[in-house]
């Protein structure tokens, strides 16, 4: 025994736990449910759940990573009886789910009465008319707090569900700072233009509601507003101008032109900014953003407005971090911006059936909807992708037919249909004329559907903040039933099957932003300094810390220029260079040369990798099929990849070398047994050739048919953020031990050694313990952050030195914030990607916990309870671990 360490065991002082967390108290696990604390020792905490004791590590690390929540936080009655549902409609669905035996789980959020304060009596008469006529006596809170929170010049974040009445939270101070005083201007912003002409039509109502001598100057540019129509627009001095972020970006730059008077006089005006549904602005567009406020602040105040005195008014979903993301956007400081996330109108009671994933999602959506029409309840089902919901369309309409109800009461709804077809849905909606939607994203984005009974979600939608806007679309005013419908083959269906109480009480992920990468902020460097010029002593204020090397460097290269009056200029029009959403990448379409169909599209360096000459693709056909293609011929010029049918039972592999050149270290960590750098660097990718695999029924891995190497490779080059994990000697001891252990555990067996695990006798346990780490910290990165693990792949480096290195890298040119993401919520993201391994039932990895679609390496020198080793030492939360 080590006396000593025990003693400083006993000397160490241990913090005070919180109220509720005490011996004998209940408390919530979010993935084991509700538990009693059997005792606190120190730091760590013993909790029962049953008749099962677990020690779940340092409590305090638990509080801080929410694994341990008061007994309040847990979802009301996880294990409700089908009997227990109140609505009959709503029970005769369960009933008919369970009879299937595919009914895994239900849980429910109870009513909650709608809170609310009076409508403030110094208001302007005119705007409390305004109300009275809308029928509104009574301000729900949240409302009520952004008015005052705006009054007093603060900053406000709205993060509170959808249709909870944001729109009118800012809607009243912003009126009532134009009524005061005529002579400002207030700018709205949308990231899509059907949601910006929608949420314009209910400023407008509103302001029509005033009477006429006293109402506001109402606009909106968006791409879609004639050029003509636009400088009598501005000569007519808005007070709220709505625009689309390609509008503004552009709009920038008739600052500094001579006759950009009115357009000057609107930016000295300019007294606040709305950034609706800012949680769109993650990753590249984020970033993109960002440097659109910096150039907006210094357009202001060149234009002789005031960047200092411009309010915020941000309303996003609810993300895990509205205050932080507010305030990178903003380029403030948090405390500047009041977030307000508990909303005060009324909710009715939701309930949640989350089904077992089997083989057709499809078939269980379209028979609910089905079943959803002949009990006459209303509905709407997202799937993932467009092509996803056609599919699903013809399913339903098929089924729907066969039960003898109208097929075209399904309609399909999203963002790339015209606008008049879109509203023509949304009446025929209100009308009852149609009776389920179904959609992708669109939906999403706040613009305004009446309530439905019933939400399909047909597969995860990639985050917990994008399904809780889904399940919000029902149980506002009355009671609403949502269904889970996993699929087989994600990661994150899977986990959400397993811990679908996070759907509706978990907390919804953080977004990451890096607005500073060198390819970013110096192009918005230089269209900043083409708008206004930057006064040289000024340009870390509004550019930030890391824009004086980018400007060093374009000072260089003879893009910016100094003036004698000591500002930074630039000749160029780059504005329409400048993508905020992201570069612009080639896109591949691939085409059946039989049909002519167009199957579908990839982007340049995916095409590369799976439709060079030769390549073996397996997609879905229009019947919603899987069927096999061989690639003809890849013409990247042309954007086109000509495919032809090729039997099932084959497959390719590409053979891919990489090259990590890591130029620049931008941060680095140590961690236990690992270094982490974060840095830029280019990526070299080639594919060489391909292999050619046959698959046999009697065996059971596809065996090789061939090799073919390419006289010269498809190369593709680019540079992105890398981060590089390096494993310390004591981590390549520790997959050392668990390997040798596995060893002795398969002799022991005395049986032949399983496939999965011959990869022990090929590859070091090392370089297979990083490999699988890599692989399953991706899996789980979209559990932790708001991304998507194709954003990232992974590659183990062939090492120089004595340890073993690794390097995550954006698969996009200029990066979209994963690896930033990454690094900073690498914690996070190895607790997650734990959970996600020890979820998983399989035994040595499998696609939902090891195994990804796109590994360079092909999936090869993988082992599950390898990377899992590295895994707990990482992220060493709680002991209940197998490794
Ligand atoms: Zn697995
Ligand atoms: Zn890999």
């Amino acid at each position: 025994m080590d006396y000593a360490k025990l003693l400083e065991n006993a000397y160490q002082r241990s913090p005070e736990p919180p109220d509720w967390l005490q011996p004998g108290r209940p408390v919530y696990v979010p993935n084991r449910g509700l538990g009693y604390v059997v005792d606190l020792l120190g730091r760590r905490i013993l909790v029962a759940f049953g008749n099962e004791h677990c020690d779940l590590g340092d409590w305090q690390h638990a509080l801080q990573q929410n694994q341990l929540l008061p007994p309040e936080s847990a979802p009301q009655q996880s294990q409700l009886k089908v009997g227990n549902i109140g609505a009959p409609t709503f029970r005769a669905l369960a009933t008919h789910v369970q009879q299937q035996g595919i009914l895994r789980d239900i849980q429910r959020s109870s009513a909650r009465a709608a809170t609310t304060d009076p409508i403030p009596s110094d208001l302007p008469e005119s705007l409390k008319g305004a109300l009275e006529q809308l029928g509104i006596d009574a301000l729900y809170c949240h409302q009520a707090q952004a008015l005052t929170a705006m009054r007093a010049g603060k900053d406000v974040c709205l993060a509170t569900e959808t249709s909870s009445g944001k729109t009118l939270a800012f809607a009243l101070p912003l009126f009532e700072a134009c009524l005061r005083d005529r002579d400002t201007s207030v700018l709205a912003l949308w990231p899509l233009k059907a949601l910006a002409n929608d949420q314009l039509a209910k400023l407008h109502e509103l302001n029509q509601l005033l009477p006429p001598e006293e109402r506001l100057t109402v606009g909106i540019i968006t791409g879609d507003t004639p050029i003509e129509e636009r400088k009598p627009l501005l000569a007519r001095r808005p007070h709220l101008l709505g625009m689309s972020p390609e509008v503004l970006q552009r709009a920038l730059y008739a600052t500094g032109r001579r006759d950009g008077g009115e357009w000057r006089d609107f930016l000295r005006r300019l007294r606040a900014v709305v950034a609706d549904e800012s949680h769109a602005y993650l990753a590249t567009f984020g970033a993109g953003m960002k440097n659109l406020f910096r150039r907006l602040y210094r357009c202001v105040d060149a234009a002789g407005g005031s960047s200092e005195r411009l309010q915020w008014a941000f309303a996003s979903a609810t993300i895990g971090n509205p205050s932080e993301l507010a305030g990178t956007l903003a380029g403030r400081d948090p405390q500047r911006i009041q977030t307000l996330t508990q909303s005060g109108a009324a909710q009715a009671e939701r309930t949640l059936l989350t089904l077992e994933a089997t083989g057709d999602p499809n078939a269980t959506a379209a028979e609910l909807i089905a079943q959803c029409l002949q009990h006459g309840l209303t509905g709407i089902a997202f799937a993932n992708n467009r092509s996803a919901i056609k599919r699903l369309l013809r399913r339903a309409q098929n089924r729907v037919a066969r039960a003898g109800l109208d097929p075209s009461q399904i309609a399909i709804f999203h963002g790339s249909l015209k606008a008049e077809r879109r509203r023509a849905i949304l009446q025929q909606v209100a009308t009852g004329r149609v009776g389920f939607v179904l959609g992708t994203q669109a939906l999403e984005l706040g613009i305004d559907i009446s309530e439905f009974d019933v939400a399909l979600l047909r597969g995860f939608p990639g985050s917990v903040m994008a399904a809780k806007q889904r399940i919000g679309r029902v149980g506002r005013s009355r009671a609403g039933l949502a269904i889970y419908i996993p699929s087989t083959h994600s990661p994150l269906d899977a986990y959400y099957r397993r811990f679908p109480e996070q759907l509706i009480a978990g907390n919804p992920e953080p977004i990451a932003i890096d607005s500073d990468h060198p390819a970013t902020l110096g192009k918005h460097l230089l269209a900043g300094a083409a708008e206004a010029g930057i006064p040289s002593q000024q340009l870390a204020h509004y550019f930030g810390s890391a824009a004086s090397t980018i400007a060093g460097g374009l000072l260089d290269q003879g893009e910016l220029r100094l003036n004698q009056r000591g500002y930074y200029y630039a000749k160029s029009y780059l504005h329409k260079t400048i993508s905020l959403r992201g570069n612009e990448q080639t896109r591949v379409a691939a085409f059946d040369t039989e049909t002519g169909e167009e199957l579908e599209t990839l982007d340049a360096e995916t095409a590369r990798r799976e439709l060079h000459p030769g390549a073996i693709y397996t997609t879905q056909n229009t019947g919603g099929g899987i069927a096999n293609y061989r690639c003809r011929y890849l013409d990247e010029d042309a954007g086109k990849a000509e495919l032809e049918p090729a039997p099932s039972d084959r497959s390719t592999n590409p053979d891919l070398t990489f090259e990590i050149d890591l130029q620049r270290t931008l941060k680095s960590a140590s961690l236990t047994g690992m270094t982490l750098t974060l840095g830029w660097g280019r990526i070299t990718e080639s594919v060489t050739g391909y292999e050619v695999l046959q698959y046999r029924p009697e065996k059971q891995a596809p065996s090789p048919l061939g090799r073919v190497t390419f006289d010269a490779p498809y190369v593709t080059e680019f540079e992105a953020p890398i981060l590089r994990l390096e494993l310390d000697d004591s981590c390549i001891e520790s997959c050392q031990k668990v390997a040798q252990s596995l060893r002795e555990q398969l002799q022991r067996e005395e049986t032949e050694i399983p496939k999965a695990y011959e990869v022990l006798e090929s590859a070091s346990a090392g370089r297979i313990g990083l490999h699988s780490l890599g692989h399953q910290l991706l899996l789980g990165l979209p559990l932790a952050v708001l991304c998507n693990h194709h954003d990232l792949d992974f590659v183990t480096e062939s090492p120089e030195t004595s340890g073993l290195s690794g390097a995550f890298f954006d698969t996009i040119a200029g990066g979209s914030g994963s690896s930033e993401a990454l690094f900073a919520y690498f914690g996070q993201v190895a607790a997650r990607a734990r959970e996600l391994v020890e979820a998983c039932d399989c035994e040595a990895g499998c696609p939902q916990c090891l195994v990804l679609p796109r590994c360079p390496e092909q999936n090869k020198a993988l082992l599950k309870q390898l990377g899992g080793a590295l895994l707990a030492t990482l992220a060493p939360t709680d002991n209940r671990g197998a490794y």
